[in-house]
């Protein structure tokens, strides 16, 4: 059984784009709660739901409950005096509960209301501090976003996929990009905040589609956003549409490159990008059916892509120095070290190591080093030309 969710269920505890080191404290902690959408009647391409349809049962609020304890017991370990927190290394500075899985506010309304006076009671006692859900931009009205204020949520993501008409349509998404604009500004109107999530390579999408959808998001200026790439799984209208011939999947390259200029619209709006690429964790199975586009490190080969152009444009923006101190120099090759914050170190090295190669071809006459520099912000590049 495979199912593509409308939104990541996070298997990991530590988010965000600016964390710093972590070493000695997480952060910021999620707690995922899957609640299948039972019922969902719409038939997005890319997704299998519906073959689950009435199959998948939803957690029991037992079963919420006792999931909550057991991440907060590693998280935020009780100390005797039951309202005091253990400061171990594991203490986590936030603690985030997210309700995903299929889109939580299609669910009838006294489901969601129980499921949230859990998440509210564990907030009151200030066991967690945030709550987060994740839901479709057609199941947003004023009903539903008061029956959420009065559960104390805090931050609502649409699953908007692309502001792209014709690629929504293609993809049987059964709402368009105006829906997703009205119920943005309808979270932000009522003091949510918002999360807006993409994918690339739905059918119709193109670069410049891509590119679209993220000056949308800027223009709508949620606090987080997603990058997805579309992957094709067992059970799905994509992947017949692919067999026969009407649906091309994005080669990696290509995903990498409209993730990448996402990422950098978004990256520059100021907007946390708190995920680039799915996870073995977002698919309940391995059901993924030869799609180039999926890449356990997707985010890395985004994110790398970008240090190189980055550190690139730094060296040859040195250009007349380095061929200045090559002629003064004995030495054969310029030594040059190129720093990076901790958490973008591997990324300036890239993925399996291709950064580095590619400057050792590209600018043979230096002698490279590659280090950490901890007072450089994540994205940002340093070159020091040694004497
Ligand atoms: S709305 Fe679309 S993506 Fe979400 S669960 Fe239903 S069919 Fe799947």
């Amino acid at each position: 059984m495979a199912q593509y969710r409308e939104q990541s269920n996070f298997s990991t505890v530590m988010a965000g784009t600016k964390m710093g080191n972590f070493r000695s404290q997480k952060k910021h902690a999620i707690i995922p709660i899957f609640i299948p959408h039972y019922g969902c009647g719409y038939d997005c391409v890319f997704c299998n739901q519906n073959k689950i349809t009435g199959v998948k049962s939803i957690p029991s609020y037992e079963e919420v409950e006792s999931k909550i304890d057991k991440w907060l017991s590693t998280l935020r370990p009780l100390s005797e005096d039951s309202f005091n927190y253990a400061k171990s290394d594991n203490y986590a500075k936030t603690v985030e509960l997210a309700f995903y899985g299929g889109s939580f506010t299609g669910i009838p309304m006294e489901v969601q209301s129980s499921y949230l006076d859990i998440a509210k009671r564990y907030k009151e006692l200030g066991r967690i501090d945030k709550i987060h859900l994740s839901t479709r931009p057609d199941y947003i009205d004023e009903n539903i976003l008061e029956n959420l204020k009065r559960h104390s949520v805090d931050t609502i993501e649409l699953g908007a996929q692309s502001f792209d008409d014709e690629v929504l349509m293609a993809s049987k998404r059964g709402h368009d990009s105006k829906c997703t604009e009205k119920s943005a500004k309808l979270i932000k109107d009522y003091g949510f905040e918002l999360g807006l999530q993409l994918m690339v390579g739905l059918p119709k999408d193109t670069l410049k589609s891509s590119v679209h959808s993220a000056h949308e998001v800027v223009r709508l200026s949620p606090s987080l956003a997603r990058i997805y790439p579309t992957v094709m799984l067992e059970d799905t209208e994509l992947l017949n549409m692919y067999r026969n011939g009407e649906y091309k999947p994005l080669t990696r390259d290509e995903a990498v490159k409209r993730a990448k200029a996402i990422y950098l619209i978004l990256e520059k709006a100021g907007i946390t990008i708190m995920r680039v690429g799915l996870k073995s964790g977002d698919i309940i199975d391995n059901s993924v059916i030869d799609s180039p586009a999926y890449h356990p490190a997707f985010r890395q080969l985004v994110e790398s892509e970008i240090a190189r152009d980055r550190i690139e444009n730094l060296i040859n923006a040195n250009r007349d120095i380095l061929s200045d101190k090559s002629k003064k120099s004995d030495e054969p090759k310029i030594k040059v070290d190129i720093c990076s914050s901790p958490k973008w170190f591997s990324n300036m090295l890239g993925n399996k190591s291709e950064n580095k190669e590619y400057f050792k071809n590209k600018f043979s006459n230096l002698d490279l080093k590659y280090q950490i520099d901890r007072s450089i912000g994540d994205g940002d590049f340093k070159i020091v030309i040694k004497d």
